[in-house]
């Protein structure tokens, strides 16, 4: 397992820890697809109760979004969640490195 890889999976373990703190259930969470530079995974469900990375690999991840999207500074570009002040939004996962 190289560093990036190790790395990747910090982020995505970090991400979930971070929506179970929030109160969001294996239910919720399980089916999520998660884009990581060039790579995307998916959370499944595993044996242990636990959510499972089953990476899915292809040689580009292209992100199509709404241009306005972009453009409201109000919302987090990491999770999408909504703040009153753009700093806030900015701030938001700030610490998900
Ligand atoms: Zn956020």
């Amino acid at each position: 397992m190289n560093a990036y890889r190790l790395e990747q999976e910090e982020m995505i373990k970090g991400w979930i820890t971070k929506k179970e703190t929030a109160g969001a259930t294996l239910d919720e969470l399980s089916g999520t697809v998660v884009v990581c530079g060039n790579e995307l995974v998916r959370l499944v469900p595993g044996a242990n109760g636990q959510l499972e990375v089953s990476a899915e690999r292809f040689t580009e991840v292209v992100v199509l979004s709404r241009r306005e999207r972009f453009e409201d500074p109000k919302s987090c570009l990491v999770c999408g969640m909504e703040h009153e002040h753009a700093k806030a939004a900015t701030e938001c996962c700030a610490e998900v490195e």
